[in-house]
């Protein structure tokens, strides 16, 4: 059989502990993981493209075949690209899953080919959110149960800065 590849694209505005959690799930399922950071994106973010992808770079340094990437334009584009049979998404709460399955109905039809493949995380990234944890942060709190100690950092430099 072929080597069968995922894409995990977001944001990652920064990546949290529940991406990483994804990140392993998915790690274990495909032969490659190719994680990207969307550039394009209409939302302002926190972090620039570079940044974001340092923090996965150092999140994801014992994964083996885990691979930081970024992209423009369309996912599926990008899956088509890089030989990639499946899109990785993660559903947290029932909330999530409208905004999923549209995403996925619209990216099947532009390229069948591509299926999305949903992962729910373990039970303490239930509820969080990369938006949650930047508001956390801004008003002085701690997340170091939701992300790294070296993004937890950042965030601080990041707020401080502003
Ligand atoms: P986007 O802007 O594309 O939604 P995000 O970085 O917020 O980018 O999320 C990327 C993907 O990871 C989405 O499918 C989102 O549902 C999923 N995700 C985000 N946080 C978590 C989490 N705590 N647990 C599981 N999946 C998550």
């Amino acid at each position: 059989m072929s080597s069968r590849t995922a894409l995990y694209p977001g944001s990652f505005d920064p990546p949290t502990l529940g991406h990483l959690d994804l990140i392993e799930r998915a790690s274990k399922i495909f032969d490659k993981l190719i994680v990207a950071v969307a550039s394009n994106d209409q939302k302002s973010s926190l972090f620039s493209v570079e940044e974001r992808m340092e923090m996965l770079h150092e999140m994801t340094r014992s994964l083996e075949n885990v691979t930081i990437d970024k992209f423009e334009g369309l996912t599926v584009e990008f899956a088509r690209e890089k030989n990639a049979q499946a899109l990785i998404r993660g559903l947290r709460v029932v909330s999530d899953f409208e905004f999923e399955l549209s995403l996925a109905i619209n990216n099947q039809k532009l390229n069948p080919a591509v299926d999305t493949v949903c992962l729910m995380p373990s039970v303490p990234y239930l509820f969080l959110s990369s938006r949650q944890v930047k508001e956390i942060v801004r008003f002085g709190g701690r997340v170091s149960h939701y992300v790294t100690p070296e993004v937890e950092k950042r965030l601080v430099e990041k707020y401080r800065e502003e």
